[in-house]
């Protein structure tokens, strides 16, 4: 399968030690980005790192190159698997297994996948989170009350986990998923590192030193100045600028174009909304056929959308109407405020054109009989 490759700022610090006490190191780790993991290998001599070496191997063979947790999850089970196959085929020894806590970052996305006591911790903001869960008698201890994290530290019991590599083909590893910004630093370490050292002193740590392998140092060196009981395994991951800050531009990009969107609509609507009221309240009368007919709306029309809607056709004849109004229609069309308005100059219309048919009326009418009286009295 073609593994993508990815262009990940991210800074790396990493270091594995033997510590004071054991006689070798049993701890494997992988810090290849995006791919981070730690292997705390345990039975013994050629056996512990063996276990944790195969595992290490095998997920840097088959783990996903982007953050998909599934994935990775899938890639601890064929881990598993080829410890336990290892053992059968006689590499190492029978019951040999190792924990394993593996992290893969893409971007702004983060997933782990982990079985057994090794860590990842996530500085965010000045303050440390620890993201997995034990697999150990010490966490299911201290979930239920019994004892407190330091007294674990110091427990004859403290190494016993509850899930590891290369005894169950049916394990499985816990999955985690989290979104991480510029700025954060993640933590993997084994227990050599997290059973010593207290939350608060891997917090100051992880705060005072910028440098990831300084810190990663830092770190292994304070285990060991604590007595290095254990093999220590350390790695920091700085999340950097570059692809989280083009991630939050597309974002940005994103919510622009969304706003702008939804300024676009609000002006549409606020248009149409305008429209509606102005072509609402308004209406103007015209010659149609040589009467007055009644339009609501504006007159014209925009991409043969008309913005006004005839109403009724009147029977006033505009021929009947005075002269002057006559040429009010003739230059083309009245407007008036609204239907109530257009109504009230119809009737105004009507009775002109009543008042202009009376006078007419008279006028062709013959003189009356007192003209003519008066005629006669002239004559004689
Ligand atoms: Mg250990």
């Amino acid at each position: 399968m073609k593994k993508k490759k990815l262009d990940q700022d991210l800074k790396i610090g990493a270091r594995t030690d033997i510590g004071k006490v054991r006689k070798q190191n049993e701890d494997s780790l992988l810090a290849q980005a995006p791919i981070f993991a730690v292997a705390d290998g345990m039975g013994g001599h050629a056996a512990g790192e063996v276990a944790s070496e195969i595992a290490i191997n095998t997920l840097r063979e088959n783990a996903p190159r982007t953050a998909d947790a599934d994935a990775l999850a899938d890639a601890v089970k064929d881990a598993n698997n080829e410890v336990i196959k290892a053992a059968i085929e006689g590499k190492g020894k029978e019951g040999m297994g190792t924990t394993m806590t593996a992290a893969v970052i893409e971007g702004n996305s983060l997933c782990i996948a982990q079985v057994g006591d090794s860590r990842a911790y996530l500085l965010h903001s000045g303050n440390l989170q620890q993201i997995t869960r034990d697999h150990s008698l010490m966490a299911d201890l201290i979930e239920q009350g019994q004892i407190t994290p330091a007294e674990a530290r110091v427990h004859p019991n403290r190494s016993l986990i509850t899930r590891a590599l290369g005894n169950d083909p049916d394990m499985f590893a816990d999955q985690y998923e989290l979104d991480i910004e510029e700025g954060d630093r993640l933590l993997l370490c084994s227990d050599g590192l997290c059973g010593v050292l207290t939350d608060e002193i891997i917090l100051t740590i992880m705060n005072e030193c910028q440098d990831p392998q300084i810190c990663a140092d830092q770190l292994v060196d304070r285990a060991n100045m604590m007595g290095g009981p254990d093999n220590i395994t350390v790695i920091v991951v700085d999340i950097c600028g570059s692809v989280v800050k083009k991630r939050k531009k597309i974002r940005k990009s994103k919510r622009t174009f969304v706003l702008i969107i939804i300024l676009f609509v609000a002006i549409i609507a606020g248009a149409i909304a305008l429209g509606s009221y102005i072509i609402g309240n308004s209406a103007y009368l015209c010659e149609e056929e040589g009467f007055i007919s009644v339009y609501q709306g504006i007159p014209g029309n925009f991409c043969g959308i008309n913005f006004s809607k005839k109403i009724y056709g009147s029977d006033v004849y505009v021929n009947d109407l005075r002269e002057t109004t006559r040429d009010h229609f003739k230059d083309g069309i009245i407007k008036v405020e609204g239907l109530d308005a257009a109504n009230r100059a119809i009737e105004n219309y009507r009775k002109e054109a009543d008042t202009m048919k009376e006078q007419k009326s008279k006028a062709s009418q013959p003189l009356s009989q007192p003209g003519n009286t008066d005629q006669k009295k002239a004559t004689n």
